[in-house]
């Protein structure tokens, strides 16, 4: 059996473990990243963070064959140099992975690099519900819109990495400004913290799973699902007639609440696509775990340097 370090890292915790290659975890830790407001950066945690489950690999006599990172914002994956994408993150960006992590350990360890969004994915093809399909899209609906694309069996990497980034897609003419110039983008129209805000905007104070228990009742609260679902229907009609896919997986905690959401979705997703794309495309709700970003980066890490 071949052993891994998978080592996620979001903007508030840094999970790291060693994942066996069909896909047992064996040890997790989590380090906690935001303690002094980033005074100590980042990618300081992140180096210790991975230095101590390497020393725990040796300690429980694991050979590893390499390290997957899964990393929160835009990474270089043919460099593997974090890029930035992450405003909220100070000095994220200019961060040379394997240069740092070899001088910092004191020994090569091979490494992949992955953004989070696809990890995720990578992860819910390998072990959940998009197992099986190998065109198919998943994407996860939270603070933001990201996502990973499949197309013939392999996540479609782009020129640098970048590509799955779904939440930039313009599906209407919005008001709020986004970092990438547009007004419209999936993720501000329709993420949870958006449409939250929308409703803080509206003078309805309320959170994102209460928003869907008081719908049928309050009328504000009616008309911002509403327009949540038809959101979610334009977004994925465009990738339909985009890429063709068999599957579209939801995932995200505004997703946990059973399968007549997965279908509100399905449904308006039909009112965007043309029929024949549309007939035997399969709707479903994702099955991700806490440990999805670490064993999606190790999926990545043997499908990339393996295989
Ligand atoms: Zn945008």
């Amino acid at each position: 059996m071949k052993y891994y370090i998978g080592i996620d890292i979001g903007g508030t915790a840094i999970k790291s473990g060693i994942v066996s290659e069909v896909g047992k975890i064996l040890l997790t830790e989590i380090t906690e990243a935001y303690f002094d407001n980033y005074k100590t950066p980042l990618w300081e945690t992140t180096l210790k963070a991975t230095k101590n489950i390497f020393e725990k690999s040796k300690e429980l006599d694991l050979k590893i064959e390499g390290i997957g990172f899964s990393v929160t914002g835009d990474v270089d994956t043919n460099e593997n140099v974090i890029v930035g994408g992450c405003g909220s993150i100070p000095k994220w960006e200019n961060i040379n992975i394997q240069k740092d992590l070899d001088a910092y350990l004191g020994v090569a360890l091979k490494i992949s690099t992955v953004n989070d969004a696809n990890s995720a994915a990578i992860a819910e093809r390998w072990q959940g519900s998009a197992k099986g399909f190998d065109d198919v899209i998943v994407y996860t609906i939270g603070t933001g819109i990201g996502g990973g694309i499949f197309v013939n069996g392999k996540i479609l990497n782009g020129s640098r990495g970048f590509a799955g980034n779904i939440g930039h897609m313009v599906i209407a003419d919005g008001k709020d400004k986004c970092p990438c110039g547009n007004t419209g983008c999936f993720e501000k129209m329709a993420s949870t913290r958006n449409i939250v805000k929308h409703c803080v905007e509206k003078g309805l104070d309320i959170n994102g799973k209460e928003l869907f228990d008081v719908s049928n009742d309050n009328i504000i609260a009616k008309a911002i699902v509403e327009e949540f679902f038809n959101y979610h229907g334009i977004a994925i009609g465009n990738l339909i007639h985009i890429f063709n896919p068999k599957a579209i997986v939801i995932g995200g905690g505004i997703s946990n609440q059973g399968q007549w959401f997965i279908d509100r979705i399905k449904e308006s997703a039909k009112l965007h696509t043309l029929p024949h794309f549309f007939d035997g495309v399969e709707f479903k709700q994702a099955k991700l775990t806490n440990d999805a970003g670490l064993v999606g980066a190790v999926k990545y890490y043997i499908d990339k340097m393996e295989k």
